[in-house]
């Protein structure tokens, strides 16, 4: 039986393991997230190579006795090479990964989709769009997020000035009598008829839609904010503060 496997992927992750071999973390359409060790990739100028955010076809090796993959060969597609050279694409790109990082598996031809196709716009357009955009498709593919026309606690429909509240029970933004948060997460009628209409939308419009950067800042922390309560873990890249100091 041929234990080699090819399918294309993108390297989310890329960690040292032992003295001298890395495992990457691919997300692949075919195979969601998937480990896979290079040996030697520390040390021998031979090893096959994939630099984070390495965009390619790979060929794995499945070692049914270990129970693990391995990195046999990969035609690369894009290396977005360009993202390493910019703080703020390079803090949005971890972002965009450790969020990926979490999903199960289920939904990993989109996840794939909504990851590369927002990672190659991301030197070209503004960050924190892109990372808007990013985040509420991502918080709707795993399920978490509303349409914002209805609250989702209470059913009714949202009228045009409503300033909306948040249900940490949820990880939701609901109506203000709903809010469990004594207003300390709020979302403006502006800016969630921005994201109501984005999400009506499909990805390359919703880029097109202009927001002041003033906005486009609150609405990020706003975001950054819920995923406290909507994802299981503290995301790693935001420890830094480096939110707080990118303009
Ligand atoms: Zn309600």
């Amino acid at each position: 039986m041929d234990r080699n496997e090819s399918a294309p992927a993108i390297v989310i992750q890329s960690e040292k393991r032992k003295d001298y071999d890395r495992i990457l973390t691919l997300l692949s359409p075919v195979w969601g997230i998937r480990r896979v060790i290079v040996y030697g990739a520390r040390k021998s100028q031979k090893a096959v190579k994939a630099s984070l955010y390495t965009e390619a076809t790979f060929v794995v090796y499945t070692n049914p006795e270990r129970n693990n993959h391995t990195l046999v060969d990969l035609t690369t597609i894009t290396d977005h090479s360009e993202i390493m050279t910019s703080l703020e694409s390079s803090f949005s790109a971890s972002l965009m990964s450790e969020l990926a990082l979490l999903e199960k598996g289920e939904e990993k031809k989109e996840l794939y989709e909504l990851f590369t196709s927002f990672l190659d716009i991301l030197n070209e357009e503004n960050w924190k769009r892109v990372l808007i955009q990013y985040i509420i498709r991502y918080l709707v593919l795993v399920g978490i997020w509303s349409d914002l026309e209805y609250c989702p606690v209470c059913s009714r429909a949202y009228k045009e000035k409503d300033i909306l509240g948040f249900s940490s029970s949820l990880a939701v933004p609901c109506c203000p009598n709903c809010d469990s948060m004594s207003s300390e997460l709020i979302l403006p009628p502006n800016a969630r008829a921005y994201l109501r209409d984005s999400l009506r939308t499909e990805k390359e419009k919703a880029m097109g839609f202009i927001i002041s950067e003033n906005m486009a800042q609150r609405l990020l922390r706003y975001l950054v904010r819920t995923l406290n309560y909507s994802i299981p873990v503290p995301l790693k890249c935001l420890k830094s503060g480096l939110l707080n100091s990118l303009q």
